[in-house]
């Protein structure tokens, strides 16, 4: 068995990894810039649980892993149609914060310090929010890919919340740590595998390996929701009658996956069969009237799914004061 023992060259090496998911051009948005900083965290309730989105920064990344099956021209055009950049998206990192009975459960741990300069901000946006990280009893990861993974570790190398359970699914950590991986994807794609074995290896970190419907506490479960990644897992809340699923990265676009499901993702291990779950997402959560959470969408990234014909439309949900 080939096990990968990574330095501290190779974490450092990470750094080549940003130009294959972004450019260094800013994103041009809708509105001109803030003058002072806006707040990273949302905070909203969902039946007796309370919820609190917290920001670990943003990234950008090429609008042209959008609708890889269509016409680019005509990609272009929705996303101008929806007052969206043509050539560089802007890319959210909405992290889920779960107190519900005596469990506080954190959902993906972000990018950490070895990542893009514009992402590693989720242990000090907690601070902000008045959340305790050392507080958290239960770490879920949705997939293994760095912008959600990479934060595991600190600056010493470190597990960064220790006396958490860690819980990842078993098919994800199963595929990312076969016998010689690295060796056997594109070269573009190495980097992601060197991230994810050598944050799934992190000293002091326990692995609890989940199936679809794995229960994290009650009221808190998995879902399997694979494309993105072959074991990626959304993450369910059910209380008092409400529901609302963190989707992770089972949909990255809060327009064009809801417009076009028919739409393929360039950044999908197998595009077809993340749209397939894209559609029997969308479906469940506009039928049952459960709210989402996507990672990457417009910050905090709650909202609704409202179905219109074949296709689908993202309702946010109101800020509340
Ligand atoms: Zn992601």
């Amino acid at each position: 068995m080939t096990l990968i023992k990574p330095t501290r060259r190779d974490i450092l090496k990470l750094a080549a990894m940003a130009p294959v998911m972004a450019f260094p051009l800013a994103a041009r948005a809708q509105v001109g810039p803030p003058t002072d900083g806006n707040p990273a965290h949302f905070n909203f309730t969902i039946g007796e649980a309370r919820l609190t989105i917290i920001s670990d920064g943003y990234f950008t990344t090429p609008v042209s892993g959008i609708g890889v099956n269509a016409d680019p021209a005509e990609v272009q055009a929705f996303m101008a149609s929806h007052y969206q950049p043509t050539d560089i998206g802007y890319a959210h990192t909405n992290h889920l914060y779960i107190e519900i009975g005596d469990a506080k459960v954190l959902v993906d741990v972000g990018s950490g310090s070895r990542f893009f300069e514009t992402t590693g901000r989720l242990m000090g946006n907690l601070e902000t929010a008045g959340i305790d990280p050392q507080a958290v009893t239960h770490v879920v990861m949705t997939h293994a890919h760095p912008d959600h993974i990479l934060g595991i570790r600190d600056d010493f190398d470190e597990a960064i919340i220790p006396d958490a359970e860690y819980i990842i699914g078993a098919a994800e950590h199963d595929y990312w740590m076969q016998d010689d991986l690295v060796n056997q994807v594109e070269p573009e794609d190495q980097q992601f595998v060197l991230a994810a074995v050598n944050s799934i290896n992190a000293d002091g970190v326990e692995w609890t390996l989940a199936q679809d419907g794995h229960e994290v506490v009650p009221g808190v479960s998995l879902v399997h929701t694979p494309g993105h990644t072959l074991g990626h897992m959304s993450v369910r809340l059910d209380s008092g009658g409400k529901s609302l699923i963190a989707l992770g990265d089972c949909l990255t676009n809060a327009h064009a996956n809801f417009a076009r499901p028919d739409w393929l993702t360039g950044r999908d291990h197998d595009k077809e069969m993340a749209a397939a779950t894209r559609a029997r997402i969308l479906d469940m959560a506009a039928a049952d009237r459960i709210a989402v959470l996507g990672y990457h969408f417009p910050f905090p990234g709650v909202g609704h799914v409202k179905r219109n014909g074949d296709a689908f439309q993202f309702v946010p949900a109101l800020w509340q004061f």
